[in-house]
């Protein structure tokens, strides 16, 4: 194993790949023939675009950092987590961009301001009266939590969204306190504040994503911090849906599409939210139905992983510079494709049945890019693996044409201009702290 920061070079993997132990651990694994790739995965046609695509679309991105720090102890380190929301006014969006290419340097300035964003303690930095890194780093997840109000006129808290989807949470799974020294086991529900032992241990309700348990007091945190960052971003979208509900604001968001970086997942500790964040999303859209006769349109976007290298892999076809998905060719994955092709198993349990609140497809744009996209399951029929009919999915059509008006043709195969901040090619609009009243604002105008 390379220590860290080291990287092996091209060369060096290859010597390692040439030696006898690797060789006889390759000749006894499995391997797909492209062939079968081929036969199993049908490019489809992408139905047409409606008329009315959505006018504006959010997009929720976060990011990490790990820091060292000089705090007299070594190894110090604090991590840096921000998740931008911004706001996209996807009509004007073409225009705008001609007109006035905004300036990386200047828009990141305006991204200062508008990500809600929070230092964490890493390995070795111990506040207040916390007896280690470890309580320091729960306290500052849960006043992250807390602390964070995303809209000025609505004085709720993505911790009570939070809480709101604990209470979802099964009980039947005990976690130890997260207490160091107590080993008292139990629930950690929406109102605990202590643990039931005769000790009383401060409890915080965001113990129950049990991403302390990942932290460590030596060495690098960017686990612990990657998942605050992914449950952040996941609960900030439930919020704002929740904020629109309060305000009655729900018929308009049949013109805004949310676009969320990375899968609709929740991955290690935290998964359970996954469940609860879909029982959440699937009754929000029972009531966006009755008011705008369609569904939600919430698409997660992946740029890594084995999804992209596998859509990058098996698009270009048997035919040299032939390409199998042509512009505006989707295919949604099955469970038996992404099992036998992507994710290797044969469990008999659906692939991401415990992580995933939606399912993913590939889709080609009209100006050719590739896109790793997924789209949540909001009602029951939706929530399947087994078939490819995406007729289950009334916005599919509109999440099609919505990425074909994203994906500029000056990005290829990536979807950054829109959902990563960092992009100058997408921010007209720029949201921050009061994302809901300019948003309420957009909406209302639109509507007359
Ligand atoms: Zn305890």
């Amino acid at each position: 194993m390379p220590y860290e920061g080291e990287f092996a070079s091209y060369r060096s993997l290859n010597r390692i790949s040439q030696t006898d132990r690797v060789k006889s651990l390759l000749t006894k694994a499995r391997v797909i023939s492209p062939d079968a790739t081929a036969a199993a995965l049908t490019p489809k046609q992408a139905p047409p675009a409606p008329a009315g695509t959505s006018a504006f679309a959010v997009a929720i991105d976060g990011s990490y950092a790990e820091v060292p720090v000089k705090n007299g102890y070594p190894g110090a380190h604090v991590g840096y987590v921000t998740v931008a929301s911004v706001l996209l006014n996807l009509r004007d969006q073409a225009q705008l961009d001609e007109q006035r290419p905004i300036n990386p340097v200047e828009f990141r300035k305006t991204e200062q301001a508008a990500t809600v964003d929070a230092a964490l303690p890493g390995s070795n930095i111990v506040t207040r009266e916390h007896r280690s890194a470890r309580a320091a780093f729960r306290e500052a997840v849960f006043e992250v939590f807390h602390d964070a109000v995303v809209d000025s006129e609505d004085p709720s808290t993505l911790l009570d969204t939070f809480k709101h989807l604990l209470g979802f949470k099964p009980k039947s799974n005990p976690q130890k306190c997260p207490h160091d020294g107590c080993d008292e086991e139990f629930v950690i529900g929406p109102a605990t504040t202590t643990c039931p032992s005769s000790r009383h241990c401060r409890v915080y309700p965001t113990d129950a994503l049990r991403i302390h348990e990942r932290f460590e007091e030596v060495g690098s945190n960017g686990e612990a911090f990657g998942l605050v960052m992914q449950t952040w971003e996941r609960v900030l979208l439930v919020h704002l849906l929740r904020c629109f509900e309060r305000r009655n604001w729900l018929e308009g968001v049949g013109n805004l599409a949310f676009f969320v970086d990375g899968p609709l997942a929740m991955f290690g500790p935290p998964a359970w939210l996954s469940a609860a964040i879909s029982k959440e999303l699937k009754r929000l859209n029972v009531i966006v139905r009755q008011k705008t006769g369609n569904d939600l349109v919430i698409v997660g976007i992946e740029k890594t992983g084995a999804f992209v290298t596998h859509f990058d892999e098996i698009d270009p076809s048997e035919t040299p510079g032939e390409l199998r998905f042509a512009p505006r060719m989707y295919a949604m994955l099955t469970d038996k494709y992404i099992k036998q092709r992507i994710s290797l198993s044969d469990s008999d349990r659906r692939y991401g049945q415990d992580t995933y609140f939606g399912r993913k497809f590939f889709y080609k744009t009209a100006s050719g890019a590739r896109i790793v996209a997924s789209i949540p399951f909001l009602d029951d029929a939706q929530d399947t693996l087994d078939t490819d009919d995406v007729s289950l999915y009334p916005q599919f059509a509109n999440v099609c044409g919505t990425l074909d008006r994203l994906v500029s043709s000056r990005f290829p195969n990536a979807l950054s201009p829109i959902v990563s901040a960092h992009s100058h090619a997408a921010i007209p609009l720029h949201l921050g702290t009061k994302v809901l009243q300019q948003l309420a604002k957009a909406l209302m105008t639109r509507k007359a």
